[in-house]
């Protein structure tokens, strides 16, 4: 696939071509020919947005791939119906780094276009209702009723309604036979309506008349027609003052807001007044979403320890790509980048940082903005479409030329990349599920830098296995901290044992005390408290005392939490609900227990022990909203909130200096990760949550409760000796063949039917093994969760050997082998998830 990009096609602009291969948002793994009509054959260019009709009906946003003269052999072309980009919204690297991401990833480049555009770059076509012109209520024989009358009146006032409008006119959500009957009567016509879903935030302002604004004399002038007038004078003396056009005209075209212009005492209708006489004028203008910010300091000056890690970076990237930059938590390796950061971009490239998705929170980005200012863009996932349209648009123009960003951030339009740095690179958050492409953001970052011959700096305190192999490997530069920036020290472990303990009210027994008076201690010297639960909601389980019966999901094989805030019995993995029963529905007893504690429980049971401390829980269900985690670190940061309960996003990257005590609510937990992973992960869990205590002068105190203190994992992870567990767990993972010694492929089988899921998942695993490559298939198994939202799962894992052409040959084959048992009838309707490089 790779050649038909060859550069050259992409950096000339088209001469009288008249096809063009079209990338389009859809699972078929091509592009698709059309026509390029001859009034559009000298503007297009590869990389722009067009509009083109796929199949009957749809009409969907592409982008251009590939112009060429070959007419397609099986079908008439159709002509691309419209141009929305003068300057390509893509540019050829990006079309690149999308082929290499759909074949690598195992996904169709239609895909990865949808993952990688904002939405807000496609077109929506929506069905939108008009009065057919032609109809006459007098002379129709069809009488209304009265909703239907109530549409045509709405439709007197405005020319078009969406199916939405209709809805909120009429109060329901079933508006389709009201419709229906309207277009059967021939009051109302349907249609398409194709528009750009992007719409620029556009300011009402007030400006001087431009001819006074230059001129000093008629500026004179319009001073001399207001005296007398104090109200008017007012009103153009605060214009002056903060638009000062003697010196500045320039600043005159933006103007001012109009509740900026007038204070408080000023008149409107002076304001208008002036307009009318042609002082002033009131216009239209663009503005950004993103605010503007200058830079409020310099970037800190490094220690010495800093400065030597910096040197040794750059000296790494004179011979590597990539470099890993492992420094404990606390290192300062943030500081460390912004010095690199600034370096680049003085250098004019443009600079991208990751972050996983829960670290991107106001801290580290008001820290970088500080610095930065405005020429940083900041990519998030909640923010809004048009957002993301203001960023990905401010990228293209230039306007940033130094991006934070969550993993879709590396589908910005760079062209000039100098530098990609993705901070607590081992984030298993990185890597996206569900939908494809199911890309690794680190993998594929590394890629894209490649692409650009940029470096890329890889920072964690608990590198992925992976990444260190890399660098024992002498692939990767390898650059190490091993203590804290200024007096901070490590923190000091503690292991609890719960195991002697039988009673319930985890609170109550011996086995909680140690966490119990290191929680009174450090409230007593005002000092804050983080604890660490993995499990949100009140319970995990609800179960009948008297015939075991346990509350679950009608969808998925697992059981239902309770959330006590809303009363109600979830399941997280398909979101179904349901009131929590009264009495069992197996027996009809009324003991009905919650087991387990959730974050919600944990909050409650803490309050009750502490009621003079102030609580605060960050888990999903208290950081829905947009501002959702900024108010409760904005609160933990203002010292209004003592103790902090939350869930795995409480673990990463946060920097509180009056954190002094981390509690790990249930540390088995954490050991029973399900796969060959559990000891990498453990070893990443606990050390990230504990480095958030103690990060200034007083020395951290981290708590574990556990009912198997004596698992030597604990051991290993609180030594914090990273090398000989690194070396421990690489001696088993060579011989039971997993990463990084061999490539996995994850691949799902999912049906409705049980049986119908284990019959193709079989038919698969027989295909697979006559393939061709040195390789070890495991499976087909029932999913560790084996049915959800009613779908039966089956996963095999293939372990590719990673010398030669293995994996392109896998994947050669395997492409055949679904196509072929997708075409098997009873097969038909059963789902294939490919999981390249599984989590
Ligand atoms: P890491 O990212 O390695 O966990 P941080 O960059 O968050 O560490 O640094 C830990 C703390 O030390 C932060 O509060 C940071 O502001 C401070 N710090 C680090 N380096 C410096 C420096 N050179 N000058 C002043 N403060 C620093
Ligand atoms: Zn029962
Ligand atoms: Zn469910």
């Amino acid at each position: 696939m790779e050649s038909l990009f060859a550069d050259q096609d992409f950096l000339e602009k088209n001469s009288g071509n008249n096809f063009a291969d079209i990338i389009l948002p859809v699972p078929i793994p091509r592009m698709f020919t059309y026509r390029i009509p001859k009034n559009f054959q000298s503007e297009i260019q590869i990389g722009q947005r067009v509009i083109v009709q796929f199949g009957k009906k749809k009409i969907l946003t592409g982008i251009i791939g590939k112009v060429h003269n070959k007419p397609p052999q099986a079908y008439e072309a159709k002509p691309i119906l419209d141009i929305l980009d003068v300057q390509p919204s893509v540019n050829p690297l990006q079309i690149r780094f999308w082929v290499w991401m759909a074949e690598y990833y195992f996904c169709h480049i239609g895909e990865v276009m949808f993952a990688a555009l904002p939405s807000g770059l496609r077109l929506s076509s929506e069905s939108k209702i008009q009065a057919n012109p032609n109809f006459d209520l007098e002379s129709s024989p069809y009488p209304l009723d009265t909703r239907e009358e109530l549409i045509l009146e709405a439709l007197e006032n405005q020319n078009e309604l969406s199916y939405e409008d209709c809805e909120k006119i009429l109060g329901v959500k079933t508006i389709h036979p009201i419709l229906k009957s309207l277009v059967a009567k021939e009051a109302i016509l349907i249609f398409e309506k194709v528009q750009e879903k992007y719409t620029p935030k556009v300011e009402t302002r007030i400006r001087l008349v431009p001819a006074i604004a230059k001129d000093k004399n008629a500026l004179q002038a319009v001073f001399e027609a207001v005296q007398g007038k104090p109200k008017q004078e007012s009103i153009l003396l605060k214009y002056l003052r903060d638009i000062p056009v003697f010196n500045k005209p320039h600043l005159n075209e933006k103007g001012l807001d109009k509740a900026t212009l007038l204070e408080e005492g000023d008149s409107e209708s002076s304001l208008k007044t002036l307009i009318k006489n042609g002082v002033f004028e009131s216009f239209k203008l663009v503005v950004n979403r993103i605010e503007e910010e200058e830079p409020e300091r310099e970037a800190s000056a490094l220690s010495s320890t800093q400065q030597a890690a910096l040197e040794e970076i750059k000296t790494h990237f004179e011979t590597k790509q990539s470099v890993l930059l492992h420094g404990v938590t606390g290192s300062g390796k943030t500081e460390i980048y912004i010095k690199l950061i600034q370096e680049v971009l003085e250098s004019g490239s443009q600079v991208l940082l990751l972050l996983p998705e829960i670290a991107l929170t106001t801290q580290i980005v008001s820290r970088l903005k500080q610095v930065f200012g405005s020429q940083m863009g900041v990519y998030h996932s909640k923010y809004s479409d048009n957002e993301r349209v203001e960023v990905w648009n401010g990228v293209l123009s230039g306007r940033f030329t130094f991006v934070v960003g969550v993993r879709s951030s590396i589908f910005l339009p760079f062209d000039s990349l100098g530098l990609v740095i993705i901070d607590e690179e081992h984030e298993p958050s990185y890597k996206q599920f569900d939908p494809a492409p199911r890309f690794h953001a680190r993998d594929a970052a590394i890629m894209l830098a490649y692409f650009h011959q940029a470096r890329t700096l890889l920072g964690s305190a608990t590198p992925s296995f992976e990444t260190y192999f890399n660098a024992t490997q002498g692939k990767y530069g390898y650059v190490q901290i091993s203590h804290r920036f200024g007096e901070a020290s490590m923190p000091e472990y503690h292991l609890a044992n719960l195991s002697a303990d039988r009673k319930k009210n985890l609170l109550k027994l011996d086995s909680t005390r140690l966490l119990r008076e290191k929680i009174q201690n450090a409230l007593e010297n005002q000092q804050q408290i983080i604890i660490f639960q993995n499990r949100r909601g009140y319970s995990p389980y609800v179960q009948c005392e008297d015939c075991g019966w346990a509350a679950e999901c009608v969808q998925c094989d697992v059981s239902l939490t309770y959330h006590q805030f809303a009363e109600e019995l979830r399941c997280h993995y398909c979101g179904y609900k349901e009131k929590v029963p009264q009495t069992c529905p197996a027996c009809g007893s009324s003991q009905l227990s919650t087991q387990g504690m959730g974050t919600e429980r944990i909050e409650e049971s803490l309050s009750l022990l502490f009621p003079e401390a102030r609580m605060g829980r960050m888990d999903l269900d208290t950081t829905r909203n947009k501002y959702g985690y900024q108010r409760l670190l904005d609160e933990f940061a203002a010292g209004q909130i003592d103790i902090l309960v939350g869930t795995q996003m409480i673990t990463k990257g946060l920097d509180f200096g009056k954190v002094t005590v981390v509690g790990i609510w249930d540390g088995d937990r954490i050991l029973n990760f399900p796969d060959f992973r559990a000891g990498e992960r453990a070893y990443q869990q606990i050390t990230q949550v504990a480095g958030r205590a103690g990060r200034r002068d007083i020395k951290g105190q981290v708590i574990i409760q556990t009912r198997n203190p004596e698992n030597d994992l604990f051991e290993k992870v609180i030594r914090g000796d990273y090398f000989e567990f690194f070396r421990q767990e690489m001696f088993d993972r060579k011989k039971f063949f997993y990463p990084p010694f061999v490539k996995l492929v994850k691949i799902t089988t999912r049906h409705t039917d049980f049986k119908v899921a284990e019959k193709a998942a079989h038919a698969l695993h027989h295909q697979m093994a006559n393939l061709p490559v040195k390789k070890i298939v495991l499976g087909p198994e029932k999913g560790i969760i084996a049915r959800i939202k009613n779908q039966y799962q089956f996963e095999s894992l293939i372990k590719l050997d990673k010398a030669g052409n293995t994996q392109s040959v896998f994947k050669e084959g395997l492409s055949k082998i679904l196509e072929e048992l997708q075409s098997v009838p009873e097969f038909r309707s059963v789902r294939w998830i490919v999981d390249v490089d599984p989590n």
